[in-house]
This record gives C-alpha cells, sequence and structure tokens, in this order.
C-alpha cells in the first residue's frame, strides 16, 4: 500500500530525494564517510553548499543584488531577525495580519520594533484594500501563505516600502518576480528540506546596519560576508535542500510546480464543493494551494475518519490543534495521485456515512 503523508511540517519530501539520501548516507562520493561527517569548509563540502544556492538562485531567478543565506533556527528566529537588522528600536514596522503565523511574526517584532498592525480579516476573507494603511515604516511585513488557516495572499500587497514576506510554506510552489521583494524567508520543513534550517533571500542594500544587541548568528550582514558560514551550518539540512532543488529543476522548475500544485489543489476544493457533507470556509479568492483545512458537516465522525484514512495510507489529515477538523498539506512533493487518493477516500467515507 502506498503511503501519502499530509503532515502540514515536517512535511513528506520527494520520494526520489530520500532514496538518492539513503544510497548516500554513509559514503558521500565515495569518500568512505557520510556528508553530515565532512566539515564546512572542505572542498567536497563547499562543492555542496556552492551547487544548493546557485541551483536556488537559477530556480527562483534571484540576482547578486540578493544575499541567499541558509540559516539556523527556523522560520522564527527571523520573526525576530527580521527587525532586529532591518528597522531600529524606535522605528515603526507595517505588518500586515491575515492569520496566525502573520500575528505571531507581529508579536515578536514588537520587542525589537514599533510595530503597526494591519488586520486584513473580514469573515472568512481578506481586505486587501486595507494593506494601504501602511506606508510608514520601514518595511511591510506580509505572510503569503497561512499554514494553519489556509489563507493565501495571491498578488503582492501594494508598498513603496521594502516588502518582507514569510514563504516558509509556499517557498518554490508559486512563480514570483523576487525583485519585488526586500526580503523573503523560509523555513524549510514545508516545501525545502529537513526542520531546522531556514532560508533568507534578502536585498544586499538592507543589510549591514542591524541594531547592536542583534545576536551575531542573527546578523545578516555577518553571515553574508561569512557565506552562511559565521558558525557551523546545518550542514546536512544544506545538503538536502540542494537534493529537492535538483529535484524541482528535473520536474520543469517553479512553473511547472506551480502548474501542478494549481492542478492538486483544483481536485480538492472542487470536489469538497461539490456536497455538504465536507467543507472548506475560506473565501474562494484565498484558498491556499499547500494547505486545505476542511471540516465534516458532523463532527462526530472526525476520530472515524482520522482512524479510518490513517488505515487507508493517508498520514497526518488531523487539523491543527486551533483550528480542529481536518487540513490536507499538497506541497511539492506530494504528488497528484496522493490527492486522488484522498478524494476517493472521501467519497468512499462520505457514502458510508451519509
Ligand atoms: C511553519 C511556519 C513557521 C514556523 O517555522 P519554524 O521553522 O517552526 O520556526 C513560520 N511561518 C509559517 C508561514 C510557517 O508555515
Amino acid at each position: 500500500m502506498s503511503v501519502y503523508n499530509f503532515c502540514a511540517g515536517p512535511a513528506m519530501l520527494p520520494a526520489e530525494v530520500m532514496a538518492k539520501a539513503q544510497k548516500e548516507l554513509v559514503d558521500f562520493h565515495g569518500l568512505g564517510v557520510s556528508v553530515m561527517e565532512l566539515s564546512h569548509r572542505s572542498k567536497e563540502y563547499l562543492a555542496v553548499a556552492n551547487a544548493a544556492e546557485a541551483n536556488l538562485r537559477e530556480l527562483m531567478g534571484i540576482s547578486d543584488d540578493y544575499a541567499v543565506l541558509f540559516t539556523h533556527g527556523g522560520a522564527r528566529a527571523h520573526f525576530s531577525a527580521i527587525p532586529l537588522n532591518l528597522a531600529g528600536a524606535d522605528d515603526q514596522v507595517d505588518y500586515l495580519i491575515s492569520g496566525q503565523w502573520s500575528a505571531g511574526a507581529a508579536q515578536e517584532a514588537a520587542k525589537y520594533a514599533q510595530v503597526n498592525r494591519i488586520d486584513l480579516r473580514v469573515g472568512n476573507g481578506l481586505e486587501m484594500t486595507r494593506a494601504g494603511e501602511a506606508g510608514q515604516g520601514a518595511y511591510l511585513h506580509y505572510c503569503p501563505n497561512e499554514t494553519v488557516d489556509g489563507v493565501a495572499i495571491f498578488d503582492e500587497p501594494d508598498s513603496d516600502q521594502p516588502l518582507i514576506a514569510d514563504y516558509s510554506s509556499c517557498i518554490l510552489g508559486r512563480e514570483i518576480d523576487i525583485n519585488r521583494y526586500g526580503l523573503i524567508y523560509a523555513g524549510a520543513q514545508k516545501n525545502v528540506g529537513p526542520a531546522g534550517l531556514a532560508l533568507v533571500i534578502v536585498r544586499r542594500d538592507l543589510i549591514g546596519q542591524a541594531q547592536p544587541t542583534t545576536p551575531s548568528i542573527l546578523d545578516y550582514g555577518l553571515l553574508d560576508k561569512h557565506d552562511s558560514m559565521y558558525n557551523t551550518p546545518p550542514t546536512y539540512a544544506w545538503y538536502l535542500a540542494g537534493e529537492v532543488f535538483k529535484w524541482i529543476k528535473a520536474q520543469g522548475g517553479v512553473a511547472a510546480m506551480a502548474e501542478l500544485n494549481r492542478h492538486k489543489a483544483a481536485l480538492l476544493y472542487d470536489f469538497i464543493d461539490s456536497g455538504d457533507f465536507y467543507q472548506n470556509r475560506v473565501d474562494p479568492s484565498h484558498r491556499s494551494e499547500m494547505n486545505v483545512p476542511f471540516q465534516l458537516a458532523n463532527p462526530d465522525l472526525d476520530a472515524a475518519f482520522l482512524a479510518q484514512s490513517q488505515q487507508a495510507g493517508l498520514m497526518a489529515l488531523k487539523g491543527h490543534r486551533s483550528v480542529g477538523g481536518m487540513r490536507a498539506s499538497l506541497y511539492n512533493a506530494m504528488p497528484i495521485e496522493g490527492v486522488q487518493a484522498l478524494v476517493a477516500f472521501m467519497k468512499a467515507f462520505e457514502l458510508q456515512h451519509k
């Protein structure tokens, strides 16, 4: 039986990448040691690190005006690092709130700068015109894909401020023009690789003036100067991320991933909308392609749904503890067959319990 893992994060990685990592695990390129046992300064490891960066730059069209940083601490480290690096303690910074992660980012930033919160949420949708209330702060931060709420913002907010975005759950899943951004960041464990690693892509003219209290390992100027090796980086996670980048290139790049992701999401949303046994309450123009929360009309059936789906090889469909119900995460590594299997299971479950 095939197993499909719908976990929101740490999430599934491409099967081909896992198989290659297994093959190379104890003997990397005939060296007789694992890549995780190599010095980060060795020429063998530097080749891995540089190839990963080059492939990411190619996939996303990132010019030399931007630094690409491979960092510790997940996405949350950057909730703190962003205000510390890009604002003074007395500066205003603008945060658009569209769900739980953007709210969390604003809360953390308030320790280091003067946060102006602009809540976009109205009913089940977002009022994007409210973003016009920003414009004063050192930057404008938003979250294009709210992993918990299943809410997405597809068009960048219009602003002359440096635009900062938390791409943790949609990086490489849709095409973007990086030149519209001052900085984007992403924890790796949704669409890129193992947990612990985070990527930061930042316009170089914005860095180098961190607040004096900024911990050195969060100082973007210092990290850039040391090619993300100011201290020992998460080497194995960086290697695996590099393998994922190669895999995406082999699939046809970000455009091919984006098309497949739209197709996968449409399959699931269309089925959910076709009856009233299941529901997704998000305004259709802001429905996430990556994370699809859904409820059973009769929540008494939740436990049976979760037990039976697990038995059918459909893993980790339980919704976030704060939302309840179900959530299916459909990141790049999820094949269309996984979504087809989920829809087939949901149909059968509905017939059985109607
Ligand atoms: C998962 C997630 C985070 C937190 O990532 P960590 O690596 O656990 O710090 C932040 N933002 C978004 C949008 C996420 O999906």
